[in-house]
């Protein structure tokens, strides 16, 4: 019988486990919470902060899920088309209300991930144990199990790390003499307020999001409307400039975004809760497709592999993304294999998140040539998203992933950018 052992029933591990599922006569999944009912746990803080689920996550939880979607609008969860629906500022000028083919669903992201982790345990051999954390491997050369807290051993042929951006595969690795991988890191120092609201049709005129984008010079923000007619207000700031959770201070926060839009749901609208903080030190990438010689046995993916600046809100769609490298993996996954194809797609959003944060001055990294002219274009483009559909399209189909940033960089769209620059 061949068995996998998914680490970790989050977004990255259900969706891991929905694909090995095929593959495997048995897929567990072995999760330190206990992870019944569908509000915010231990292991997984950042549920109480705005999650945006990006199209291509969408597109792609979709297709492992099919009715995904109007199963969770049925439950109460609202869809709209993201740019007629909801209000997106971008230095503080709106992105022109074209459509644009995307698809928001604005479900709670305990919503989301209880919704991916049930389909995927109906699936036959898919089993869970909660209330169980994993603290070691086994093995040598190879990965052969996971060493559960207690001492119990579960035997596998292959190992999933999807225990989130704490993961400790790397100490894990070395303990059984491999290679630890490098790590790349861009610290930003970002701090998240975030507080539930209920809702009333009349507010923000029935849009049903608004997001203001952090940016150089601008703090950012959001609120977006969840499941039970409530607002979720996140309030942001890079570098130290952390949005505070006293209540009457919140406000003041809000109030100096660079649109009025979260600030009066926030002054007009009743709080069901209290503000609570997140702090986000840094993205962390963890280079395991230079490793050497990866074991066979062990695969990591999801925040373990890759943990982005939650701003772009990236996270979520890049692990489904590493889902879909898995399974083409599949059924006996080559680790070097699977690690290169999924640098690809971490790359793709790597660039994309870091270049932006690479636009603060004070953040540290490498900034090169190319690097700063592809900045000062990417400002421009956002202008220009503010007055011309096409480019705001393009712009906003690029965020979802759904198209290559080149595409921002093709010859009409680059013709539309400086037009619009000029004027
Ligand atoms: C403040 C904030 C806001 C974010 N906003 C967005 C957003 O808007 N859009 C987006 O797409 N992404 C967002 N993200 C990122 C998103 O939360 C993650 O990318 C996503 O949850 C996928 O993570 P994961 O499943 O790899 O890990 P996690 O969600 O962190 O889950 C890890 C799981 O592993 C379990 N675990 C940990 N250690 C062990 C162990 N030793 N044994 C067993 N189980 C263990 C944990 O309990 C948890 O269930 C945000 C992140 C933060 C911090």
């Amino acid at each position: 019988m061949r068995q996998a052992v998914v680490l970790g029933a989050s977004i990255a591990g259900s969706l891991a486990a929905r694909v090995l599922a095929g593959s495997f006569d048995r897929v567990l999944i072995v999760e330190r919470d206990d992870v019944a009912g569908v509000t915010p746990r231990r292991g997984v803080p950042q549920a109480r902060h705005l999650h945006g689920l990006m199209e291509r996550g969408r597109q792609i939880m979709e297709e492992l899920y099919p009715g995904l979607t109007d199963d969770l609008a049925a439950e109460g969860a609202p869809t709209t088309e993201v740019l007629r629906g909801s209000r997106w500022y971008l230095s503080g000028l709106r992105v022109f209300p074209t459509a644009t083919g995307l698809t928001t669903l604005l479900a709670s992201r305990p919503m989301l991930e209880n919704a991916i982790r049930t389909r995927t345990l109906a699936l036959p051999g898919v089993e869970l144990r909660t209330r169980c954390a994993a603290v070691g491997l086994t093995g040598g050369d190879e990965v052969t199990g996971v060493r559960l807290a207690g001492g119990e051993v579960l035997d596998a042929d292959l190992v999933v790390d999807a225990t989130g951006r704490g993961s400790r595969a790397p100490d894990w690795l070395a303990a059984l003499g491999h290679e630890r991988p490098g790590e790349d890191r861009v610290d930003v120092d970002l701090g998240y307020a975030s507080r539930t609201y209920r809702r009333k049709p009349e507010h923000l005129d029935g849009h049903l999001a608004v997001v203001v984008s952090t940016m150089p010079g601008f703090r950012g923000g959001g609120a977006i409307t969840l499941e039970g007619d409530r607002w979720h207000v996140t309030l942001a700031g890079m570098l130290g400039d952390h949005p505070p959770v006293e209540p009457a201070e919140f406000e003041r926060f809000a109030a100096t975004l660079p649109v009025p839009d979260v600030h009066e749901i926030v002054r007009d609208a009743e709080p069901l809760d209290d503000p609570v903080p997140h702090r986000f030190r840094g993205s962390l990438r963890r280079r395991y497709e230079r490793l050497r010689r990866p074991p066979r046995g062990l695969l990591v993916l999801g925040d373990a592999l890759c943990s982005f600046n939650p701003l772009y809100a990236q996270g979520m769609t890049v692990a489904a993304q590493q889902a879909l490298v898995l399974r083409d993996c599949l059924p006996d996954p080559d680790p070097g294999r699977f690690y290169r194809a999924a640098a690809g797609v971490v790359d793709v959003a790597w660039g994309m998140s870091t270049g932006s944060d690479l636009r603060y001055p004070g953040v540290e990294g490498r900034r090169s040539a190319r690097g700063r002219l592809l900045g000062a274009y990417a400002a421009r483009a956002q202008v220009a998203a503010h007055r011309d559909a096409v480019v705001a399209r393009t712009f906003m189909r690029t965020a979802n992933l759904t198209l290559p940033p080149t595409a921002l960089l093709a010859p009409d769209i680059v013709l539309r950018v400086l037009r619009a620059g000029r004027r």
